[in-house]
């Protein structure tokens, strides 16, 4: 069962976890116990493929599902029409101890498929198992690749709409052009005038609209979310930390029990934090490097225990990491304070208040057990995609590279060597003009249009550009309303209309 991190009563299944997305107290999800796995289970894990893993592990927290049910959604999820790659989220070895999960694969090359393939089917089986009847709408606000990825996943989905929000002039060029058009009968796309912060704010703002939610109710919808905070969005990044631990056993890079870190270009903080399940769950993890860009309150907040959100917000190379309020941060609380529900719901007050709170000794202290953090500038960042292609000719976005060039920061204040994964979480061709120009230098990015730019970074690197990003060039544009924040609420009403 599932319950809320500030402590409101309530006990969930899975599947009415997954229709809710938030709890009613404002609070997230979590599930009441975690299970706790042995040696024995990871290393039947190493002979499984990416879908078998999957199955094991999502059926320790969905055991409202059948098994035939959680493995149509995996085949429905992870196929081959889906992923270029059939290791699904494939580990590569990059030098020495060091491998790269690749976590872009999936059809809008960013590790958000990863979640955002099997939310949408787990949803729709959720609905029939609580007889829901109402139509189900997704309010997403996105830094760039969740909306994409979400409107993928639930583009003609039945009984659902998705209405996006992302800000403008905030996203890549091919990341708005992914949005922007999209295809399916059931879906909206809105640039809002603002930062991610904001558009994430205002769709806080429309679920915590108590009045406008029961007129909805009445008119036959109910309001749910693809963000991070959904408990479905979690559960399906908790599988590739155990896949990828498998396949280092599988090609021999480690012993079975051999800890490993795991570095994690971070932003909402779901995708660490799934890292961390993975951890407590069992899975023999040392550190968990968080990754930021100049946007570092993170790291500030796991080196000291205080989280302000008071300070200016930068537009990065790495867009999708811009990010002031980390959502997922509440529940990596919740599980450092033991499950202290009252001291999370005060926290949560604090930062909303006050734009601040400093977390006790006892549970900073939980923390860094845990988690190292550094974050990388732009100049780093560009520094690192420029090395690591001449070094190993690898190709690496901006994130992954942030993530990088903060593990050689890692390495050299503490000498750990024990064998690491970068996590990968965008296709370089995802932000190939950043890459592009890392690589090769300004002249050969400038003055081309963005799919000239996908070529020749494909022409410098001998990298093939994933088939989606460079079929869009052909596509239509399907939506073009820029609104702003204050308006977000008329947006939705319209919609649905
Ligand atoms: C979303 C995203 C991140 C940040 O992941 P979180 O789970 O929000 O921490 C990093 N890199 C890319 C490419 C992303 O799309």
């Amino acid at each position: 069962m599932y319950i809320s991190t500030r402590g409101g009563k309530g006990r969930f299944t899975a599947a009415e976890a997954i229709k809710t997305g938030l709890a009613p107290d404002g609070g997230l999800l979590v599930p009441e116990k975690l299970p706790c796995l042995d040696g024995g289970f990871l290393t039947e894990l190493v002979e499984l493929d990416y879908h078998q893993r999957a199955a094991r592990i999502l059926k320790l927290f969905l055991d409202d599902y059948s098994a035939e049910e959680i493995d149509a959604c995996l085949k429905a999820a992870y196929s081959a029409v889906k992923f270029d790659d059939k290791a699904i989220a494939p580990v590569v070895k990059l030098v020495g101890d060091i491998s790269v999960l690749e976590l872009w694969h999936g059809p809008t090359s960013a590790f958000k498929d990863m979640a955002l393939q099997l939310l949408p089917q787990l949803l729709s089986l959720a609905l029939k198992k609580t007889g829901e009847k109402a139509e189900i709408v997704i309010l997403v606000a996105t830094s760039g690749d969740t909306g994409k990825a979400a409107l993928e996943g639930f583009s003609d989905v039945a009984q659902t709409k998705i209405v996006v929000f992302y800000p403008y002039q905030g996203v890549s060029a091919i990341q708005e052009l992914q949005m922007v058009t999209q295809e399916g009968s059931n879906v909206a796309v809105v640039a809002v005038r603002g930062n991610f912060d904001d558009a994430q704010t205002g769709v806080k703002n429309i679920f915590n609209d108590s009045d406008y939610r029961a007129d909805l109710e009445a008119n036959g919808f109910k309001l749910s979310s693809a963000n991070s905070i959904n408990w479905g969005r979690l559960l399906p990044q908790i599988v590739y930390y155990f896949s990828s631990y498998a396949d280092l056993v599988k090609g021999g890079h480690i012993m079975a029990g051999q800890k490993v870190n795991f570095v994690v270009p971070t932003g909402n903080f779901g995708n660490i934090l799934a890292g961390y399940y993975a951890k407590l769950m069992g899975l023999p993890v040392n550190k968990l490097i968080c990754a930021a860009n100049n946007n570092n309150v993170l790291t500030d907040f796991l080196r000291t225990g205080i989280y302000n959100r008071e300070r200016d917000f930068y537009k990065t190379l790495s867009p999708s990491m811009d990010i002031l309020i980390s959502s997922n941060l509440e529940r990596l609380l919740y599980l450092v304070s033991d499950g202290d529900a009252a001291k999370v719901a005060g926290w949560m007050r604090e930062l909303t208040n006050r734009g601040c709170y400093q977390v006790d000794e006892e549970c900073l202290k939980a923390i860094q057990e845990t988690f190292w953090s550094d974050w990388a500038s732009d100049a780093a960042t560009v520094d690192a995609i420029s090395n690591v292609f001449k070094e190993y000719r690898y190709v690496m976005d901006p994130h992954t590279a942030v993530a990088w060039r903060v593990y050689e920061n890692y390495r050299q204040t503490t000498g750990d060597a024990t064998p690491t994964v970068v996590v990968s979480t965008a296709s370089p061709f995802k932000f190939s003009a950043s890459v592009l120009t890392a690589i090769a230098g300004p002249e050969a990015a400038g003055g081309k249009n963005d799919f000239a730019v996908l070529r020749e970074l494909s022409a410098v690197t001998g990298w093939q550009v994933p088939l989606a990003l460079a079929g869009l060039e052909r596509k239509a544009i399907r939506h073009s309303l820029v609104g702003n924040k204050e308006e977000m609420l008329e947006i939705v009403k319209k919609t649905l209309k």
